[in-house]
């Protein structure tokens, strides 16, 4: 016998395990809508010819080394990737009350972030969107976090509860986290206006919240990073102490490369020295230091002109891939005479649709149609095509019938 007979089985993880059974099915017509990642009209895994291009860059660079990083990262990555998501005119950057340090992707940011909070803003939960990445609810409280919810789907409309979430924002205590998808937010494509995220600042500033923004797709959502950075940017020069996890897995498909940034955005350059000690502190006996690759690749991406216009006219490709796609599965429902209305589908923003399919319809999905995606109803419109757009409309009107 083992020791480790008690072991106990663990299920699957429900994004990646959806992975593993598309692998296992040798049907020619599989699609794998499960799980986020960007794929190209061909169906193809995408790397970006500016990431191309800062890798080349790299390899002839002959002043590189392989040294440890500092336990915060590469400083230079730091300084682009906070001035990325809040602007290089940003007063909170020009005044130094940014802390940033490099991340495993964007998870090792949230990680990071909820391990500084359970030790230094003990007895605060952290309110999370219902519903949201899966992944938070286990993040927050392996940190020492409690999580708890806000309204934020309805789904008889589709949309936005707003009146739900402003009243369990309103009704959170004093000092509460509150995680705020930065756009497009996972899993239901569903954004506040620019009017609504006012409104949410408003409660969040009269409350003392502390506003989370959880960053995984700027550029994604719209095709302009700085459109994609509004709600941010909106918080931070109102003045506000913010905590911002970004990740450059979508946006510049570096999703392997785990690269991303933690920036705590506080009120005064004293304290931003102290927080940024601190997060070290975390970071020391949790990996010791960062990977140094992807941090390169960003690092030669936004500092350089030339890749940089390159970069930006490949986000908004990739977007714009993701919107065409939008209107090609919901024109070949609306050919079928599918039951139901699916204008939800133009309007989410993002990476995916929440369909509105229930678990037994997913299961007709993938059982009878091969189409792999969470028992949520959610696709990732990022693994449409054109040549299969009408193949997935032909399944979702066979399972909804
Ligand atoms: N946050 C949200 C809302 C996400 O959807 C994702 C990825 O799917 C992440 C964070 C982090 O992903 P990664 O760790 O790959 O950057």
């Amino acid at each position: 016998g083992s020791i480790w007979n008690g072991v106990p089985q663990a299920p699957p993880d429900p994004i990646l395990g959806v992975s593993e059974a598309f692998k296992a099915d040798k049907d020619g017509s599989k699609m794998n809508l499960g799980v986020g990642a960007y794929r190209t009209e061909e169906g193809k895994p995408l790397v970006l010819n500016s990431v191309r291009a800062a890798e080349r860059q790299m390899v002839a660079d002959m002043s590189l080394n392989k040294e440890y990083l500092g336990i915060g990262g590469n400083p230079n990555f730091c300084k682009l990737s906070r001035e990325l998501i809040l602007g290089a005119d940003c007063a909170a950057v020009r005044e130094g009350r940014v802390s940033t340090v490099q991340s495993l992707s964007g998870t090792g940011a949230l990680r990071i972030a909820a391990e500084f909070l359970g030790t230094f803003y003990k007895g605060a939960a952290v309110y999370l969107p219902n519903p949201t990445w899966g992944n938070h609810k286990k993040i927050f409280p392996n940190g020492g976090v409690a999580v708890k919810s806000y309204r934020y789907y309805n789904p008889a409309t589709r949309g936005l509860d707003f009146q739900g979430l402003c009243e369990d924002l309103c009704a959170a205590p004093a000092g509460s986290i509150i995680l705020l998808h930065a756009c497009a937010h996972n899993p239901t494509g569903v954004d506040p206006t620019h009017e609504q995220w006012a409104e949410i600042l408003k409660v969040v500033k009269a409350k003392q919240l502390l506003p989370l923004f959880d960053s995984a797709y700027q550029g994604f959502a719209s095709g302009d990073l700085d459109r994609d950075a509004q709600a941010v940017r909106m918080f931070v020069n109102a003045g506000l102490e913010v905590i911002i996890c970004q990740s450059y897995a979508k946006n510049m498909g570096l999703y392997g490369e785990r690269i991303g940034a933690l920036s705590f955005v506080v009120a005064d350059a004293g304290v931003a020295k102290k927080v940024y000690s601190q997060m070290q502190q975390v970071i020391r006996p949790m990996y010791s230091n960062p990977p140094m690759h992807g941090a390169a690749i960003v690092e030669r991406i936004l500092s350089n002109k030339e890749n940089y216009e390159a970069w930006k006219l490949e986000v908004k490709g990739m977007a714009d891939r993701i919107i065409s796609m939008r209107t090609a599965l919901h024109s070949a429902l609306q050919k079928l005479g599918t039951p139901g209305n699916w204008d939800h589908i133009l309007n989410q923003i993002g990476m995916f649709t929440f369909t509105g399919l229930n678990s037994a319809q997913v299961t007709n999905m993938t059982k009878k149609h091969h189409v792999y995606m969470t028992q949520d109803g959610r696709i990732s419109m990022a693994g449409v095509t054109a040549a299969k757009a009408q193949y997935l409309a032909a399944a979702i009107d066979d399972s909804v019938r």
